[in-house]
């Protein structure tokens, strides 16, 4: 029987230094496709690209997203997960943040459109904000404070998944767009900002774990893997879905749980400190994941219970890395082009 050759692809992963843009990088190397990852480096680092400097078919470019762009390499596939995510940082610039999401995957979706490219919107499940359906589905259209501190992000997004739809109906493009629910794993930042990275960081520096609120708020938390392998098979659909997919676990936690959890797996001198809790911070969040089961036949495989070590183990071992370290050895810049 005649193997065909699974074909060589030219993606372009815009924010694809940060922590889940690392990750598909690295998996769409390893299936051998080539790779440009557009960054600004606002918030990712250049230890999620050094190592995939290693691969010949990856390429860096570091740039913003809500500047006009061009890339000269015929593109097959776009995948627009530039933005800031964590509240501290999407906070930082708030207008910033909105022109990112707005005028970025305007011009990203643009670029798709030039190169007859495929394309997928990371989008998010805070489109739909603190949401009164529980668990949270698709065709629920959000409750979301369009003046509160966190809308630079969700009306931003919002506003991106328009786009989408709008570049959909005109025929424009053939978009998919993933509505992501909490993630987390290697790679994320010590100083993130995020509930997973900020307890484990605490934990293993001795600082007291600070938990906003009583705690009695849920998320549902997906390792870094089991998404990647969801925007990959959202990606390559045959057929576009024609709506949002969730992607996400639905295993769900109250956040003093997971506080407990954590400095129950690290030894620590750590207490749990209570803070107040973030405006809009939404009460109750899990996907409603069937669509993502019938369409793709995707669901997460790893568990919270087998995810977290991983995760510790790797904050452990970079936290220690950062406060032995004596300077860089190597300069992102010795990759950047355009
Ligand atoms: P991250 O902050 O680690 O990565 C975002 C990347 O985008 C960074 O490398 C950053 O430098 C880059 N970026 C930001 N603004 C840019 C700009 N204007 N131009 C070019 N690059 C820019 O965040 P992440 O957790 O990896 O999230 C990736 C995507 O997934 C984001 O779009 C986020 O909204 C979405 N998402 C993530 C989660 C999550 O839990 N991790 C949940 C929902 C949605
Ligand atoms: N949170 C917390 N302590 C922290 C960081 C976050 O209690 O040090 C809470 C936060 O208020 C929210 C939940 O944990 O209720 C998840 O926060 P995160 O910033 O990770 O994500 P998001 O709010 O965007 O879901």
């Amino acid at each position: 029987m005649i193997q065909t050759k699974p074909s060589v692809l030219t993606i372009l992963v815009a924010g694809g230094a940060g922590f889940v843009g690392s990750h598909l990088c690295e998996h769409l190397l390893e299936q051998g496709h080539r790779v440009i990852c557009l960054d600004s480096f606002l918030t990712g680092t250049q230890d999620n690209v050094l190592p995939l400097a290693a691969y010949p078919n990856f390429r860096l470019i570091q740039q913003d997203v809500a500047d006009p762009l061009d890339i000269s390499e015929r593109l097959d596939r776009v995948y627009n997960l530039a933005s800031p995510a964590s509240p501290p940082h999407y906070q930082a610039d708030p207008v910033h943040t909105m022109m990112t999401n707005v005028q970025g995957t305007l011009n990203l979706l643009m670029l798709a459109e030039r190169h007859g490219a495929r394309f997928l919107q990371a989008s998010t499940s805070e489109v739909y904000g603190d949401p009164e359906m529980h668990p949270q589905r698709e065709d629920y259209v959000g409750h979301v404070n369009c003046t509160g501190s966190r809308a630079c992000y969700d009306e931003g997004k919002r506003a991106a998944e328009a786009l989408c739809y709008d570049f959909v109906r005109a025929k424009r493009a053939d978009v998919r767009v993933a509505r992501i629910f909490n993630t987390y794993g290697p790679r994320m930042r010590p100083d993130d900002g995020r509930i997973v990275s900020n307890m484990i960081v605490q934990a293993l520096t001795g600082q007291p774990m600070t938990v906003y609120g009583d705690g009695s708020q849920t998320r549902s938390f997906c390792f870094v893997s089991d998404l990647v392998a969801g925007l990959m098979a959202l990606m390559e659909a045959r057929i576009a879905p024609a709506t949002p997919v969730n992607l996400g676990n639905p295993e769900e936690f109250e956040i003093r749980d997971l506080a407990m959890l954590v400095h129950d797996t690290i030894p620590t001198t750590s207490t749990i400190v209570y803070r107040d809790l973030p405006e809009d911070d939404p009460k109750r969040r899990r996907p409603d994941i069937s669509r993502a089961r019938e369409l793709l036949g995707w669901q997460p495989k790893v568990k919270l219970s087998e995810g977290l070590p991983q995760t510790i183990a790797w904050f452990a071992a970079h936290v220690k890395a950062q406060a032995t370290h004596t300077g860089e050895t190597a300069s992102v810049q010795t990759l950047v082009q355009g």
